[in-house]
């Protein structure tokens, strides 16, 4: 079993080692399938030499525009990439705050750090793992320039509950780990992205929509910061050799993008996958809630999740984990050590007990293969290696 990483840019995670029956992520499974439509989507980039934005960028764009029901769609270089522009569009530096969660991926707190500004956290619910509403509307001060919610293991936090609390705040969605997932709000299907000033996908391999490589994507409905979002990806200028202001070099390659309008039609597919194995797994684990305080995952009823990843809450998970590692069964731990307590973030002054919650699931979670090219057979092996854990 590899180390455990983040649910986000940890390699060691995605070559799937030959010993273990049930890899945690098998992405050749996947490749098997669509090798034929990716590789005929990447020939005619190659044969153009055309390699940095161009047609297959912009028709990506607009898929992605199509399915997360927004105006604009700006394609960059990473889902890291996506919250450092979105936090520039924003205006946001030196001496603003963010409104955050501690419990999520590094790089949600990392750009708000990195454009100079200073992550604020809350801590979350423990049945969802997103932000409480009322905790970041409590954080705000004088000071605050954003809020950034995270949508975690594929199902949208309550940013509508965000918004009403906080009428005129920007939100920016991190919304890297739930591409195409949906919530009701007022009886309306809404998309991930849609209702943020700003929301950002990732299209990092071990995401439900990922390339041969990084990439990113930045959604708004406001014309104004969509070109603006557009003029930081190539070095704040839109005009060539002319700069309004100086950004980054944070373009999504032509490749990347071919390969995701090729991939992009079989999501809806994969996610549904991914929710029957989630329903499977929680008919298999049902009875361990009352024996073991075993707890599958809650999903908001107002919540459709894309289950980037599916993880269990385990009293005894360090227990289970190595169970798991001596059965070669694939699994994670996301995330070992929430942000406030990261050694980089010290000097912001957190404690343990400052998110007692996120500090609570850092010690219970495990995330378990949920992958759509899961066979039956490897399934049950899951369910057997767990339930085994358990005497089961
Ligand atoms: C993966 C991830 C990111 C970063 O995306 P990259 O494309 O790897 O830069 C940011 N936030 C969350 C919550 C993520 O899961």
């Amino acid at each position: 079993m590899a180390a455990p990483g983040p649910a986000g840019p940890d390699v060691s995670e995605l070559s799937t080692p030959v010993h273990m029956s049930v890899p945690l992520l098998d992405l050749r499974a996947q490749h098997a399938r669509i090798k034929d439509a990716v590789l005929a989507a990447l020939m005619p980039v190659i044969d153009d030499q055309a390699f940095i934005l161009g047609a297959p960028v912009a028709k990506l764009e607009a898929d992605v525009a199509a399915l997360s029901h927004v105006k604009h769609a700006i394609g960059c270089a990473s889902g890291t990439d996506a919250l450092l522009l979105a936090l520039r569009a924003l205006d946001i530096g030196r001496g603003d705050e963010v409104v955050t969660t501690p419990f999520t991926f590094f790089a949600t707190a990392g750009t708000i750090h990195n454009v100079g500004a200073t992550p604020v956290f809350v801590d979350i619910d423990p049945r969802t793992f997103n932000v409480r509403p009322e905790l970041v509307a409590n954080a705000v001060t004088s000071k605050t320039k954003a809020v950034m919610p995270v949508d975690l293991f594929g199902q949208i936090a309550p940013v509508e509950e965000i918004r009403r609390l906080l009428p005129t705040m920007p939100i920016i969605e991190d919304a890297a780990q739930t591409i195409g997932a949906r919530r009701r709000i007022g009886g309306t299907w809404t998309m991930a992205g849609e209702t943020a000033t700003i929301g950002t996908f990732s299209f990092f391999p071990s995401k439900n929509l990922g390339g041969y490589g990084d990439g990113g994507m930045m959604v708004t409905q406001d014309d104004a910061l969509a070109t603006r979002l557009k003029r930081l990806r190539v070095h704040g200028g839109l005009t060539t050799y002319l700069h309004e202001e100086v950004g980054y070099n944070s373009r999504l390659d032509a490749l990347q993008a071919a390969a995701l309008v090729a991939k992009l039609p079989f999501l809806a597919e994969w996610s549904a996958k991914r929710r029957s194995n989630a329903a499977f797994y929680d008919a298999a684990f049902a009875d361990l809630a009352d024996l073991a305080d075993v707890r599958t995952p809650y999903i908001d009823p107002e919540n459709e999740s894309i289950f980037n990843q599916y993880t269990l809450r385990v009293p005894r998970r360090d227990e289970l984990k190595a169970h798991l590692a001596k059965l070669g069964i694939g699994h994670s731990v996301y995330y070992p050590l929430p942000l406030h307590l990261q050694p980089c973030f010290k000097y912001l002054g957190y404690q343990e007990g400052s998110c007692p919650e996120s500090e609570r699931a850092a010690h219970e979670v495990i995330s378990l293969p949920i992958y759509p090219e899961l066979t039956p057979a490897q399934l049950d092996e899951v369910v057997a290696g767990v339930r085994s854990f358990f005497g089961r």
